[in-house]
């Protein structure tokens, strides 16, 4: 573990409302659940279970996750904050029921001020067991059983708000579109943007999954991996890893768009700016990757699939009204974005008060 010093710097940067460290010998449980706001609401993030070099790594990722929760919900106007679980240590190796159980058992101590679900290294089959300490659980026993799709269906929209403002014309018909990731979402958004008669191009380190693309829905491959940057098209669609917008990347970029589900798309803030120079439009990604989100808040709310699709269609109007205030300001839109966040849960905390 390092320094408190540290420790503190970091809860000083996200002023995080609470933060929890649990450790349960028995079963080997070390976690850490991060509050970031409840001001609209009570707390909603993911549980990861990863190989976290130190506490204050996986302090610093629950940090940054909970605090994009945060903005996530307040942009989507849920009635929910932002907040993350996350588990120290290799679930390949550690992962047992018991130890699930006993974090269920803290998820359970905040009474619904907390409230989590899948996230990298827990699936829906861990939050079945899960389910037998506590019900503040969302995607576990909910009607949409895989929010990947609804993230998908998200990302379509999304990208028809893209390509409205800068073609001025939303069909993504005949359009070419370089997707990196052809995973869960990836798998999904492949489908309907066939159906909708894009051009595909797709890229993956995994060839199964590849496999899989090609032959339902004929698109090309990329290869290798990494060309899929420098790819002419009119949107490239990250589907895979965070920080892929970043120096190296950057100059390689031949498209119009940049809009995917990928969580931080960007490194660092700096190069959303340096897109918005560009001239490339960038939709948010807590923004348009909202989808699984809204569709597990109607999971907790016993809301219908058909009224979590339609929820989700409301990114269309909501990054169209991010990419008109970054127009008229010149401001780049992930800029525009936290803005909006933080100007709502500002105003919340004021009307608590
Ligand atoms: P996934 O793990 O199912 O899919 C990711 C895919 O990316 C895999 O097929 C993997 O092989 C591939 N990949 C990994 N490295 C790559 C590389 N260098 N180049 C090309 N492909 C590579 O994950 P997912 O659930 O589909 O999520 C994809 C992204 O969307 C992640 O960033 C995730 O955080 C984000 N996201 C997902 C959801 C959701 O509902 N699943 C919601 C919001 C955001």
């Amino acid at each position: 573990m390092k320094t408190a010093k540290n420790a503190h710097e970091l809860i000083a940067q996200y002023a995080p409302q609470e933060v929890h460290y649990y450790s349960d010998p028995a079963t080997g449980l070390k976690t850490i659940i991060v509050i970031h706001s409840t001001a609209l609401g009570p707390a909603t993030g993911g549980t990861r279970f990863y190989p976290y070099q130190s506490w204050e790594v996986a302090l610093e990722d629950a940090l940054k996750l909970a605090q994009a929760m945060s903005y996530k919900c307040a942009l989507a106007e849920l009635p929910f904050g932002g907040g993350k679980g996350v588990i120290v240590g290799d679930p390949k190796r550690e992962k047992t029921p018991e130890l699930l159980r006993a974090y269920a058992r803290v998820v359970q101590q905040f009474d619904g001020r907390f409230m989590t679900g899948e996230d990298v290294g827990i699936s829906a089959e861990d939050l079945e067991v899960m389910m037998r300490e506590t019900k503040f659980l969302a995607g576990a026993k909910g009607v949409t059983r895989d929010l990947s799709t609804v993230t998908a269906h998200g990302v379509v929209y999304g990208l028809k708000a893209c390509f409205q403002t800068v073609f001025g014309n939303s069909s993504l018909k005949g359009r070419t579109l370089a997707v990196q990731g052809a995973g869960k979402v990836g798998y999904y958004l492949i489908k309907l943007l066939a159906a909708e008669g894009a051009k595909l191009l797709v890229s993956d380190i995994d060839r199964r999954a590849l496999e899989i693309v090609q032959s339902e829905f004929g698109v090309r491959v990329v290869e290798p991996p990494e060309a899929i940057y420098a790819v002419e098209c009119d949107a490239f669609v990250p589907c895979a890893l965070g920080g892929i917008i970043n120096d190296t990347t950057l100059p390689l970029l031949n498209c119009k768009i940049v809009a995917g589900s990928a969580n931080n798309q960007l490194k660092e803030p700096r190069h959303g700016d340096r897109l918005h120079e560009f001239g490339i439009l960038y939709a948010p990604d807590y923004v348009i990757n909202a989808g699984g989100l809204i569709a597990g808040v109607q999971d907790l709310l016993g809301g219908s699939v058909e009224k979590a699709l339609h929820e989700t269609e409301k990114i269309y109007g909501r990054l169209l009204k991010i990419f008109e205030i970054s127009r008229r300001e010149g401001l780049a839109p992930h800029r525009v974005a936290d803005r909006i966040a933080e100007e709502r849960l500002r105003a919340q905390h004021r009307e608590a008060s």
